[in-house]
């Protein structure tokens, strides 16, 4: 039996009417660019997530890069952010000519709040909490420090849609939420695509001012931009897919909650930990193992794909050499990089699959 990491395959086969009609409607209308496909996915999509505005661009590093541009972080500012990330959360700041500084994660391999409060100066502009795996951080604590020191926060919900934090969703939290819609994350589109959704509804509009060359009348470019645009056909593809988030979170939820209850007597494994009054979404199931190297091989030879999600801690990176950081700062993300291993996990998930995983896990000396 093999397992994929993920099988996109699987999930197309469930919704190929659909996604076929989308596709061929973009193509009989040639509404490659713009149009009223983009703003109806923007509108559901913020529906979904409970606020007001959603700005669809073109991948989720362009969104956070977008909005820390827009929030007027530039050269000798700083930005805090998660050691234990993709590079977007990052690179995105040094592009805006700002300095990235790193902040280490907790047991939930979210952001540090009380490091991040030590981390905060007179030159920190902006603070950008990732819901790691799909798992809120503490965006409700970081939002009210970083209110008390009059900085913003953009939450990179990159791996965390429709992911709650007190009943609410996260994107509420900061002064706006970035989102990914990369094929592989929990809503994928069949390419590229990202989007900013925010409650304010002048920051809306200064993000999609720039993101469309500083006009949003042809020809009438109030400033300069960038292009950055959620497309016809990835805007209908996202639109049909929305409608089954939901479901589609439910059985990510479900997978992890078997492989919690069939993998929790096993000492030498650390599962997942669940931080509480939050609704984790299980874009990925990270379990921890100082034996993470063999038990990865073991499942490859069973037929099991893993993931490592990150094999480096952000500040180790040869990239971020320049800032010259000492290591014992980022302890936890140090050890993590080494133990972690993310299982598979997607909604089509048969129990068949999940079984043979378990099983295969059981079966490592
Ligand atoms: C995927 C991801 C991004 C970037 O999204 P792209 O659409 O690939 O540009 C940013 N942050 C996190 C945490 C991600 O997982």
């Amino acid at each position: 039996m093999k397992i994929p990491f993920v099988d996109l395959k699987a999930q197309y086969k469930t919704l190929k009417p659909e996604i076929d009609a989308a596709i061929q409607g973009v193509i009989d209308q040639t509404a490659f660019i713009g149009g009223p496909r983009i703003e109806a996915f923007e509108q559901a999509f913020a529906n979904a997530q409970g606020v007001k505005h959603c700005i669809g661009v073109a991948n989720g590093t362009d969104a956070i890069f977008i909005a820390l541009k827009m929030m007027g972080v530039g050269p000798g500012d700083e930005v805090i952010t998660a050691a234990n990330s993709w590079i977007s959360s990052s690179e995105t700041i040094s592009q805006t000519g700002a300095t990235p500084v790193f902040v280490d994660i907790n047991q939930y391999s979210n952001l540090d709040t009380a490091k991040v409060e030590q981390a905060i100066n007179s030159r920190t502009k902006a603070i950008i909490p990732v819901h790691l795996y799909g798992q809120p951080s503490d965006a409700d604590l970081i939002a009210d420090l970083a209110a008390a020191h009059n900085i913003q926060v953009i939450e990179d919900s990159a791996q965390a849609h429709l992911a709650k934090l007190h009943g609410k969703p996260v994107g509420s939290y900061g002064k706006c939420a970035t989102f990914s819609f990369f094929p592989g994350k929990n809503l994928g589109a069949y390419g590229d695509a990202g989007a900013i959704v925010t409650n304010d509804d002048e920051f809306a509009m200064k993000c999609k001012l720039y993101a469309r060359h500083g006009a949003l009348k042809k020809h009438e470019h109030v400033m300069e931009g960038i292009n950055s645009r959620l497309d016809g056909m990835q805007a209908a593809i996202l639109s049909a897919k929305l409608p089954h988030l939901q479901d589609w979170t439910t059985a990510r939820q479900k997978i992890a909650s078997v492989y919690d209850d069939k993998l929790k007597n096993l000492e030498w494994l650390h599962l997942p930990k669940r931080a509480p009054n939050r609704s984790h979404v299980f874009h990925l199931y990270v379990v921890r193992t100082d034996r993470r190297d063999e038990l990865q091989a073991h499942l490859n030879t069973h037929g099991v794909s893993t993931g490592i999600h990150y094999p480096r801690a952000l500040p180790t990176l040869p990239a971020y050499d320049y800032l010259n950081l000492d290591p014992a700062n980022f302890e936890r993300a140090i050890k993590y990089q080494d133990q972690i291993l993310s299982l598979p996990i997607f909604p089509e998930m048969t129990s068949e699959q999940i079984e043979h995983v378990v099983s295969s896990i059981e079966s490592f000396e």
